[in-house]
């Protein structure tokens, strides 16, 4: 088993010339509308205030979401936004990446967005390692459309009139995906516990490559027994590994209460190697009529 030690990029510091920037910088003027409760809340705050941190000028990053409850997560921020169809967020974001590599390229979105229609394209954004971010918020439901069992959903949740004696369907380990696609950086975090959400959304971003963070994120409404995963959380029983196969083995044997880093890499970062040829200006006038 190896451990990692991986250099980080510098994490920006003020110097006399520096912009400083505090989370508010980052939010736009549009009110969420979540329900009061809602583990997105903290989500939203955590990231304005790890961008501000990173001290990264909102017009040098882009988010791109999906579909549901969390992917309105772009509409909330000062940052280039683009809210895009369903489960198709990371090819956006990897076309975004590669054509404007100087743009912080953060993707976000929901367990039934990103695992089932999109759960082609996390494989594939895992092996091409962009450098970008996953934020993952998941609820283990699908929020937006009333509360139906997502691929998330542990087999025997009976509270939707779809699936009322459970959908008897094991559900998919996130990061046991990424650790078999390779994803570039991998770890799991809290909505209730902004401090360790918002450290790890700074590592994340700053490390090279592909990062998925999935964040437990409780749906109040549909699923309100997820209040008690603020008595369920852990930190990490292991230091990260850079092996896949001890990151493997643990991410099988837990029950996905962790928290922590799991998993970090520092295989090659894809890159397009015509970004300064690129002219895309035609490409415009093929679509217009
Ligand atoms: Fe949040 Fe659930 Fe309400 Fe959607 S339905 S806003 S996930 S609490
Ligand atoms: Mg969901």
């Amino acid at each position: 088993m190896s451990e990692v030690k991986i250099a980080l990029r510098e994490i920006p510091t003020a110097t006399v010339d520096a912009v400083e920037y505090t989370h508010l910088d980052y939010y736009s003027d549009v009110k969420p509308v979540w329900c009061p409760g809602c583990g997105d809340y903290p989500v939203l705050a955590a990231l304005t205030s790890a961008l501000a941190e990173l001290a990264l000028p909102p017009e040098d990053v882009a988010l791109v979401s999906g579909i549901g409850c969390s992917s309105r997560i772009p509409a909330y921020t000062k940052v280039y936004g683009f809210h895009g169809v369903h489960g198709r967020a990371l090819p956006i974001a990897t076309g975004l990446k590669l054509a404007r590599p100087e743009l912080t390229v953060l993707v976000a979105g929901g367990d039934g967005d990103g695992f089932s229609i999109g759960g082609n394209h996390f494989l594939h954004a895992c092996r091409r390692n962009v450098d970008m971010t996953y934020i993952i918020m998941d609820n283990q439901v699908y929020g937006m459309t009333k509360g139906q069992a997502s691929p998330t959903t542990d087999p025997h949740w009976t509270g939707s009139q779809l699936t009322p004696e459970g959908s008897g369907l094991n559900p998919f380990r996130l990061l046991g995906l990424a650790v078999s696609a390779e994803a570039n950086y991998i770890a799991r975090t809290f909505s209730g516990d902004p401090v360790h959400l918002a450290e790890t959304l700074i590592e994340a971003i700053n490390h090279p490559g592909f990062s998925v963070v999935q964040i437990l994120s409780p749906c109040v409404t549909f699923r309100p027994e997820q209040r008690n995963w603020k008595d369920m959380v852990r930190p990490m029983r292991h230091e990260a590994t850079s092996d896949r196969l001890t990151a493997g083995f643990r991410i099988n044997d837990e029950d996905g209460f962790d928290m922590g880093l799991i998993y970090k890499s520092s295989r090659q970062v894809y890159q397009c190697e015509h970004n300064n040829k690129m002219d895309v200006s035609s490409l415009g006038e093929e679509f217009t009529v």
